[in-house]
């Protein structure tokens, strides 16, 4: 027998944006536990909105395990949260995905390193004097500083050891601003992993003194990028028989349901979904091949292929739950019938 340390994580009941949870369960296991081998724990859901404090236990019900690459015998246990009668608890967005093995889903976390309340590597009080322009991919003490490739990197690093998909990371836009693409096969898997590398990626800057900003617009009306959470998406349909016909229809439901997925696109979207900084407008849908300026890019590859493949729905933005993103685009796509 050995003892591992179980870090069971959730989702909190804030609002308009849930935050990370967790708590550690110190438990003996003859080899390395599966998910299987994790029991169910409880918190107390009146210290995180998600309860009344004269009936607060909630119920943390784990729905994922990946080694935790920072600690020996270290395992994280992501959760989804229940009320005590075994019913998912009304913030509990991941149980509203429709449950499919063959949708894949690809995430691109865009964010802000912050320190002392403003971008890494801002002067105290302004903004750097040449703007934007060079920081994208870019390279060099002068731009880019001194920690935040250092974060990055070894974010990276945490995530592949914890076994999650993360695909690639580049230098954003504005200064101080970062991105990490999460792909995973299985409609719920890349948001479970969105969700793990966002806890770690949290959980590794703290030793810095600094903090993760997913605001889609911190820096305000200004000319400096927002961030945004492209979400790529695909069907089997889609990538296997898909056709224009179907398309059509396809991009008519997004359309027709354009407001109920701006609502669980992030808040604040009006201020990044502006017509400018390749973005459409909030009040609009438009798609278009190749067009960083449409609601939703159509891949160069798509037409080609025969209306086959996957589409970016490019209005998400960083700060929104990938749980409620994909359990969205999943819902429209099955108003569409598969002909
Ligand atoms: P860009 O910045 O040009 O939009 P990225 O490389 O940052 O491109 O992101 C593309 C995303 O699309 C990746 O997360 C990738 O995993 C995802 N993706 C690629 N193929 C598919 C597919 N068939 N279904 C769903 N997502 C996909
Ligand atoms: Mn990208
Ligand atoms: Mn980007
Ligand atoms: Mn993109």
């Amino acid at each position: 027998m050995a003892k591992y340390k179980l870090e069971y994580i959730w989702l909190d009941g804030y609002e308009p944006v849930a935050n990370l949870r967790g708590k550690t369960l110190v438990k003996d296991f003859p080899k390395f536990p599966t998910l299987k081998d994790l029991p169910n724990w409880g918190f107390d859901g009146s210290s995180t909105r998600q309860a009344e404090g004269h009936s607060s236990d909630c119920v943390l019900k784990p729905v994922a395990s990946y080694p935790d690459p920072t600690k020996e015998n270290g395992v994280l246990v992501l959760c989804e949260v229940m009320l005590a009668d075994g019913k998912p608890h009304p913030t509990n967005a991941r149980a509203t995905i429709i449950d499919d093995p063959e949708t894949w889903f690809g995430f691109e976390q865009e964010y802000f390193l912050y320190k002392d309340g403003a971008p890494l590597g801002f002067p105290k009080g302004g903004f750097p004097a040449e703007g934007q322009g060079r920081y994208y991919c870019g390279i060099g003490y002068s731009c880019m500083g001194d920690i935040a490739r250092e974060i990055v990197d070894l974010h990276l690093d945490l995530c592949l050891e914890a076994g999650i998909n993360h695909e690639g990371i580049n230098a954003e836009v504005a200064k101080g601003q970062w991105e990490f693409q999460i792909f995973g096969k299985g409609s719920k898997k890349a948001a479970d992993e969105m969700w793990m590398a966002r806890y770690l990626l949290q959980r590794l800057c703290e030793s810095y003194g600094v903090d993760v900003e997913y605001h889609c617009k911190p820096l305000g009306a200004t000319d400096w990028n927002g961030s945004g959470m492209h979400s790529n998406f695909s069907t089997k349909f889609m990538r296997e028989k898909g056709g224009k016909k179907y398309f059509e229809k396809l991009m008519e439901a997004f359309d027709k349901y354009k407001n109920e997925h701006i609502a669980v696109y992030g808040p604040d979207n009006h201020m990044r979904l502006t017509g400018l900084h390749e973005t459409q407008s909030i009040d609009k849908f438009n798609w278009g091949i190749a067009n960083r300026g449409a609601s939703i890019r159509v891949p160069n590859s798509f037409v080609p292929a025969g209306y086959k493949g996957y589409l970016e729905d490019r209005r998400p933005n960083s700060q929104g739950d990938p749980y409620k993103i994909a359990s969205r685009i999943l819902q429209t796509i099955k108003t569409v019938p598969q002909k």
